[in-house]
């Protein structure tokens, strides 16, 4: 598309530029290099005006262009923020050019769009569809165990503060439009202190998430796992409860109370309810070992629900499927698996 001069994408250019500057400090070093060499040639320059007479002075013209040149080619955006504000300037250039009657075949594709936006950011649509493939195949090539350790492995990132927040780049984001290939499927509560990515320090396509108040199993939620399973061929499947879980709490009531809630909220209550054994849990009196066994009988509950479906545990039999439960703890930030 034809980019029109207009203020705000003006402003844009320069911020451009001032990130890519900002993120390379040799090339912010290059500038500050190329700038000085210029000014020192140009003070030469007045009092000897013809530079042919100074082979030296033609020498260093033509170095300081040459800098120039490899500067502007070394100054290729890379971080999200230049990938946004780039995408913003092609929208500007579309917004500001008015259609014309005349020209409506003018209008690019959706396909020849995306891939105009593929090359501004140095790739082509073939090669994210390429790297689509590749790294579908390289995690259909891992076992349960390796995809669970790379789980834990993410967490204790991010419990001891080392999180990486590994966001992708926008050449893997435009490969995952493609299809997506995650190798766990987590089935957690909706609670806002859980959030399942930032736990296991996962990016964009990693988990398959399913969140429900109590982590329950329902037609949905089920829908949700079977489709992860059978279609995206998860390797790992996860029930996470957790510390302080509201629902879990709630469940404890008496039946009572519960049908004061509204309808759906009461049945889903019940439903927890049936799944935990009560009269055990009653004869614990610390309370935050009541709480943590209560939590994780409910998990437990769901994971010998999944257990009783034959075509899961075919798969689990085989080894390209584990099923394990999860409690995480709120206050460490540490997720502990349950052993089967
Ligand atoms: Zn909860």
């Amino acid at each position: 598309p034809r980019i029109l001069v207009q203020p705000q994408a003006v402003s844009r250019i320069a911020t451009l530029l001032f990130l890519a500057i900002m993120d390379r400090p040799e090339v912010a070093l290059g500038c500050a290099a190329v700038a000085i060499s210029g000014v020192a040639l140009l003070a030469s320059l007045q009092s000897f005006p013809t530079i042919v007479d100074r082979p030296e002075v033609v020498l260093g013209c033509a170095a300081v262009a040459i800098s120039g040149v490899a500067l502007f080619a070394s100054m290729r955006p890379s971080s999200s923020l230049q990938d946004a504000l780039l995408l913003q300037l092609m929208q500007d250039s579309r917004e500001g050019r008015k259609p014309r009657a005349s020209e409506p075949e003018d209008r690019p594709t959706q396909d020849e769009e995306s891939n105009s936006v593929a090359l501004l950011s140095g790739f082509t649509m073939q090669q994210a569809r390429e790297h689509a493939q590749q790294s579908a195949s390289l995690a259909k090539a891992r076992t349960p165990t390796e995809v669970l350790l790379d789980l834990q492995r993410g967490n204790a990132r991010f419990w001891m503060g080392k999180a990486q927040r590994p966001e992708k780049s926008a050449f893997e984001r435009r490969a995952l439009i493609m299809q997506q290939y995650p190798s766990v499927a987590v089935l957690g509560c909706s609670d806002s202190r859980v959030p399942v990515e930032i736990v296991f320090d996962q990016g964009l396509g990693d988990l398959f998430v399913v969140r429900v108040a109590g982590n329950g199993l329902d037609v949905s939620t089920s829908a949700s796992l079977q489709f992860a399973i059978h279609h995206l061929k998860v390797k790992v499947v996860v029930v996470m409860g957790h510390e302080a879980c509201g629902a879990i709490k709630a469940a404890q009531l008496d039946e009572a109370t519960i049908k004061k809630e509204p309808a759906d909220l009461a049945k889903a209550l019940l439903g927890i309810k049936a799944g935990l054994d009560e009269k055990r849990l009653k004869c614990i009196h610390d309370p935050r070992s009541q709480d943590r066994e209560a939590v994780a009988s409910n998990v437990e509950n769901q994971v010998e629900q999944l257990a009783k479906d034959p075509a899961l545990m075919d798969l689990v039999n085989k080894d390209q499927l584990s099923i394990v439960g999860a409690f995480y703890e709120i206050s460490s930030g540490i997720v502990d698996f349950f052993h089967h």
